[in-house]
């Protein structure tokens, strides 16, 4: 290893960049829906298109556009990814078209582009797939994606009309209307029986309900199943969806399956990680992996993960989020963790080109915090590689049992 005593971060990018990368949270397409790409529809397919719409195809909207974005860390990291992977020195209108092109024409030549590029790219050995629109699925890559199993739509399925936040219901795999019994007893037998191929279950409630779960009784679940969501209270709603999980991480303590879950941004009200804490606190026998650093309460994470050993911290989506307060959270994170095995990364992305962008988001993050950790004297350059080698891909590995 060359010398990094220096706190000098573009050296420790240097040999962060020799390192492999395992993402914990991926969204990604199947090569088919990839193999449409071009420049318009990748904004789309990304946190780029959360921030509007990409411009007309003229030279004065696409300028106005970029003038507009240019600041923003999702349009940063994807434009970075998209100059590393297609050769140019940055995105303009005057060469708007030409890059566009190159995106389709490199996806079309090849239907696996869309995993050589994050491959060759963004050093990518792997990653887990939350395929929330066919939940379970490796999109056809058994042999570098492992799934994990989404709980919405059980959590959700008190009613065929009850839809998940991507407008997802579990009923369309019932042939008749199920019984509360026959619901229950396969939503136990689906979890089992997915446990050889699953690394984990996901819940993204916070999109659609507080993450305060509370205690629910199987009377009151049963209660509410098979109302029409019009005839519903949120009180009711919430109370079914405590229920699920709560059958969810008997199951998962069983199976040895760690819980992501969803905390921060998304319904701003009800996501911050410190409503998981009676959750956390009265099942010491789940592994509960927060989300995002929990953003905007990086800090309260951090404080979860304190007091806690059944935390783990994930900052996937983070660095593309905001690039600076996924230093400064990973510097608080590297102080506070009980054990520097639970704390991990992902991408969460949709494409092969955002994902070689997280990836050198996460990099520049965490090459920024090892020069910095070594410059203060906290650290010696020995234990920032350990540190790297840990988040980067071993505690992954480790938490979601992926074999090798
Ligand atoms: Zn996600």
């Amino acid at each position: 290893m060359k010398q990094t005593t220096n706190g000098d971060w573009k050296t420790w990018l240097d040999v962060l960049n020799a390192k492999p990368v395992y993402s914990t949270h991926e969204h990604h397409r199947e090569a088919f829906s990839q193999q449409q790409l071009d420049l318009d529809l990748l904004f789309q397919w990304s946190y780029v298109g959360w921030c509007g719409p990409a411009p007309a195809a003229t030279y004065e909207a696409r300028t106005a556009w970029l003038d507009k974005i240019r600041f923003n860390t999702y349009y940063q990291w994807l434009e970075k990814a998209i100059m590393r992977i297609y050769g140019i020195e940055e995105l303009t209108a005057g060469n708007w078209d030409e890059v566009s092109h190159a995106i389709r024409q490199a996806h079309l030549a090849d239907a696996d582009w869309h995993l050589d590029l994050m491959k060759r790219h963004g050093g990518y050995a792997g990653f887990l797939e939350d395929c929330f629109w066919d939940t379970g699925s490796d999109v056809g890559y058994p042999d570098f994606i492992t799934p994990v199993y989404r709980l919405d739509m059980w959590m959700m399925g008190y009613h065929p009309e009850s839809l998940t936040n991507e407008r997802t219901t579990i009923h369309d795999q019932f042939e008749d209307q199920p019984t509360f019994e026959q619901y229950m007893e396969r939503f136990e037998h689906e979890l089992r029986s997915r446990r050889p191929s699953i690394a984990g279950l996901k819940c993204a409630s916070a999109y659609q309900r507080t993450i305060a779960f509370a205690d629910a009784s199987r009377a009151a679940a049963k209660a509410v199943f098979g109302k029409k969501p019009s005839e519903t209270t949120e009180a009711e709603r919430n109370c079914f969806g405590d229920y699920m999980l709560q059958v969810a991480l008997r199951i998962a303590a069983e199976l040895e399956l760690p819980v992501q879950i969803h905390t921060g941004l998304a319904k701003l009200g009800g996501s911050n990680p410190l409503l998981l804490e009676p959750l956390v606190a009265s099942h010491p026998n789940n592994q509960f992996v927060l989300f995002h650093g929990g953003f905007p309460w990086t800090y309260d994470t951090a404080a979860l993960a304190h007091n806690y050993d059944n935390i783990v911290i994930d900052i996937n989506w983070l660095p593309l989020i905001s690039t600076t307060a996924a230093e400064d959270a990973l510097h608080v994170y590297a102080d506070v963790l009980r054990d520097s095995g639970k704390i991990a990364w992902g991408g969460d992305t949709w494409t092969g080109e955002e994902a070689v962008g997280a990836s050198m988001a996460f990099r520049h993050i965490l090459a920024r915090v090892c020069a910095d950790k070594v410059d203060s004297g906290a650290w010696r350059s020995k234990d920032a590689e350990r540190f790297a080698d840990k988040i980067m891909y071993e505690n992954a590995y480790k938490l979601y049992q992926i074999r090798r």
